[in-house]
Parts: structure tokens; C-alpha cells; sequence
């Protein structure tokens, strides 16, 4: 069966019960969760004049074809009162794919690998912790060879440990 690799982010509210609340709705509607990372904290990106987030990245296997899983990941938000406010602002919850296989895809709606996921040290250091020897499909490194070199300076600290 597909995996895949979720990183679930969240800085509004209880932000602990609404990531436990995405893994239980994910479990559900999109397939089993084989691994979780430790849950991290980061000052916000982006705009910083907002609450830290909290991150987890998840990895699971899947039924649903990466058109599918978005749409299931979009409803999810949606219902676990996603308000959007606007581009990385605040929100209870947000699931992004980072990996879907060694899938490249391209769209309007999809891109997969996540085109940020290099960029932001909150998901490069709890995918490390899962997958730190897997080949990013287009830039040709490893998750970890991409966190020693990722330039983002905010600080990520593990709150929680995975399972
Ligand atoms: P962000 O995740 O950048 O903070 P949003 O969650 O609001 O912002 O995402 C905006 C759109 O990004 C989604 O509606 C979705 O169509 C698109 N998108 C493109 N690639 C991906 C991906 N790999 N995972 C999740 N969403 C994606
Ligand atoms: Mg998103």
C-alpha cells in the first residue's frame, strides 16, 4: 500500500487535543498511521506576531490517490473548524503531504513533494526523526542532508516524544 508522509501543524486554541484530534480523524478517513514523529514547538513563520505552532509529521499508509487524500485532508480541516484567515496565518489545523511515494507532481491544486518542505527546519527536523535517509525526488538529497543545510534560523524544540 502508498505511504505517505503528513506534517500536521496547529497554533490556535488546545493545539495538542487538535493535533490529536487530526491523527484520529486521518486514521479514519485516509488509512493507518504507521509512525508519528515527537511533537515540536516553533515560533511562528511568516508572520511572527501570532502564537508558536506546534508540528508533527505523520507517516501513513493509504488507499487514496493524492487528489483523493487532498480533498479528504481539506474536509478534515474544514471540520475540525479551520478558520481561514489568511496565508500562513493563524489556524487550528493544517495538514500539508510532503511525500506521497516518490511521487513528482505538479498542479494547480497539488504539489508533491511539499514545494516549502526544505525550506522550514519545523518539518525537515520531525521527518528527520522518521526518515532521515529518504531522497527528496527532485533536489536529489536526503531528509537529513537537507536539514544541515537548511539556512531557516527559528528555533524547534521537541515538546513531546513520537511513537
Ligand atoms: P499553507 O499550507 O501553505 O500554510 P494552506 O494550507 O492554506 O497554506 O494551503 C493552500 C493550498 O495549498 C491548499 O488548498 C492546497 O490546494 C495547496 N497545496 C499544494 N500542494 C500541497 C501539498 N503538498 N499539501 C497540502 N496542500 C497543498
Ligand atoms: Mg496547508
Amino acid at each position: 500500500m502508498p505511504k505517505t508522509y503528513l506534517l500536521l501543524g496547529g497554533n490556535l486554541g488546545d493545539r495538542l487535543s487538535y493535533l490529536a484530534q487530526a491523527r484520529e480523524g486521518l486514521a479514519k478517513q485516509v488509512g493507518g498511521i504507521l509512525r508519528s514523529s515527537g511533537i515540536y514547538e516553533t515560533a511562528a513563520w511568516g508572520k511572527t506576531d501570532q502564537p508558536a505552532f506546534l508540528n508533527q509529521v505523520l507517516e501513513m499508509q493509504t488507499e487514496l490517490q493524492p487528489a483523493q487524500l487532498l480533498q479528504r485532508i481539506n474536509n478534515l480541516e474544514q471540520e475540525l473548524g479551520r478558520v481561514r484567515l489568511e496565508h500562513w496565518g493563524a489556524r487550528v489545523i493544517d495538514i500539508d503531504i510532503l511525500f506521497y511515494e516518490d511521487i513528482v507532481l505538479q498542479s494547480q491544486r497539488l504539489t508533491i513533494p511539499h514545494p516549502q518542505l526544505h525550506l522550514r527546519r519545523f518539518t525537515l527536523l520531525p521527518l528527520a526523526e522518521l526518515v532521515p535517509d529518504r531522497m527528496h525526488p527532485v533536489l536529489g538529497k536526503t531528509v537529513a542532508g537537507l536539514l544541515a543545510a537548511c539556512p531557516d534560523a527559528l528555533e524547534v524544540r521537541e515538546i513531546r516524544e513520537g511513537s
